[in-house]
């Protein structure tokens, strides 16, 4: 712990931002806030001397860990040079982390547009394909989140989007794959999978193939519950999109660079699709960055027509040396593979070991650092723990299982009547063990609403 424990100042940060810092998905007025003095690796720890083992990666970001020091000294050696520069400049940070990025993503994704964070880079995904095919229809499915601006937010599936939702974004929603709550009534992947593509073509096909620009779908839902598809879904979706001339966007913001055990999740179907969004794991938000990876086809779309977007701070230099940084040293540290490795050997073993033992578990699925426990009150009827975008008093349960959490000294990702276990990629092995106890000890909070 390099922070000395301060109580002092950390009442006086708690109560500067409750005066006056507003706060996203929030009611402003019911929410407390930790104060946190500082992070490393897995860990953070707050003003009072509380140590917390990150099984949240803050927003399943921080696929590197906190506080890199090659990260750090990167960003720190980047601002003693250029700071900040218009994007319709050539500089080394930005034209390096576009070669990198461009190197490790699948196919011939070779261009990559910055934007500074996930949403714009959805935005710009839209932006693209409408402009490249000439057809104003996205499609996206329900169990997804792809941001909070404008298009993002329309497109987004799950219940942030309703109070935001004019209905007039040309976004139509449809069931992807999801055998636990099968929208298909199947009973086996194969089933699942195969009704999966039937209803997604019928839905094409009922829109209109020649008004639909293009289908997004996170490779792996992240938000939603951690949704592995089954072997063929995506291979599936590819061809329907060549058979149609629809363009193919896979999301990659939580699931690509590292987070599955592959650098894209896209890698683990050999799947490539026609634009890519990324974000978070590129630099682990050390510095906001996020961007789409373009196919040559789409490219040319724009060689000598001028592509009608933009942001000021698009390959900002301090967010593209963090990402150089952090690409390098998740290759030269084998951190992709770690990431895989820690799934195979502890987290996967040790959840479904979790799942023997308690009775408020019922389905363990996830890949990587990519994990989810759906929470039950009947493994049989598979009624969740809490209702569907359960609040208040309602999610009762849920809220007093992460307090038992971070009791402990665990901090969960919790989502409706899921915890997600996504540590950094990082996470070394009595780490992960670790975080498993905890867990262990707060399921029983679960169990008691059996
Ligand atoms: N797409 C996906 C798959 C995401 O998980 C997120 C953020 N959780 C976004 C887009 C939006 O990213 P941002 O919050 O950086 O705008």
């Amino acid at each position: 712990m390099s922070t000395l424990p301060d109580p002092a100042l950390g009442a006086a940060v708690k109560a500067a931002d409750r005066a006056h810092v507003f706060h996203s998905w929030s009611a402003q007025g019911l929410i407390d806030p930790l104060a946190v003095a500082g992070a490393e690796g897995s860990y953070f720890w707050d003003f009072d001397g509380n140590r917390y083992l990150d099984f949240s990666s803050q927003l399943v970001n921080t696929n590197i860990g906190h506080q890199h020091p090659a990260v750090v000294a990167a960003i720190q050696e980047q601002a003693g040079r250029l700071c900040t520069f218009a994007p319709g400049f050539a500089v080394e940070a930005r034209s390096e982390a576009a070669r990198l990025i461009a190197g490790r993503t699948p196919g011939d994704l070779d261009k990559v547009f910055f934007t500074n964070g996930g949403a714009e880079a959805v935005e710009n995904a839209v932006r693209m394909a409408r402009l490249h095919t000439g057809r104003p229809k996205v499609l996206s499915a329900y169990r997804s989140y792809h941001g909070a601006t404008a298009a993002a937010i329309h497109l987004t599936g799950d219940p942030r989007r309703w109070p935001s939702d004019s209905g007039a974004a040309g976004v139509v929603h449809f069931w992807a794959p999801f055998l636990y709550r099968s929208p298909f009534h199947a009973e086996t992947e194969e089933q699942e999978c195969e009704r999966a593509l039937r209803h997604l073509e019928d839905t094409v096909v009922f829109e209109g193939p020649a008004t639909v620009a293009a289908i997004i779908l996170e490779t792996v839902p992240g938000t939603a519950g951690i949704m592995v598809p089954p072997p063929g879904y995506l291979a599936g979706v590819r061809e329907i999109c060549d058979r149609y001339g629809i363009v193919f966007v896979l999301d990659e913001v939580m699931a690509g660079f590292g987070r599955t055990g592959r650098w894209f999740a896209a890698d683990h179907w050999d799947v490539v699709p026609d634009l890519m969004t990324f974000a978070k794991g590129v630099n682990s938000g050390y510095v906001p960055l996020g961007g789409v990876a373009i196919s040559a086809e789409i490219a040319a779309t724009f060689e000598k027509r001028p592509y009608p977007g933009g942001l000021t701070y698009s390959g900002h230099p301090l967010a593209c040396a963090s990402a150089v940084a952090t690409i390098n040293a998740m290759a030269d540290e084998g951190i992709v593979e770690n990431a895989a490795r820690i799934g195979e050997e502890v987290l996967g073993p040790g959840l479904r070991e979790l799942a023997d033992r308690h009775p408020s578990i019922g389905e363990v699925r996830g890949t990587g650092v990519f994990w989810a426990l759906e929470l039950v009150r009947d493994r049989g009827t598979r009624e969740p723990l809490v209702p569907y975008n359960a609040t208040g008093e309602d999610n009762a349960p849920m809220a007093a299982f992460a307090a038992a959490c971070r009791a402990s000294g665990l901090w969960p990702f919790v989502n409706m009547n899921r915890i997600h276990v996504v540590p950094p990629c990082t996470i070394d092995d009595s780490e992960a063990k670790d975080g498993l106890a905890l867990l262990d000890e707060a399921l029983t909070v679960a169990d008691a609403h059996t």
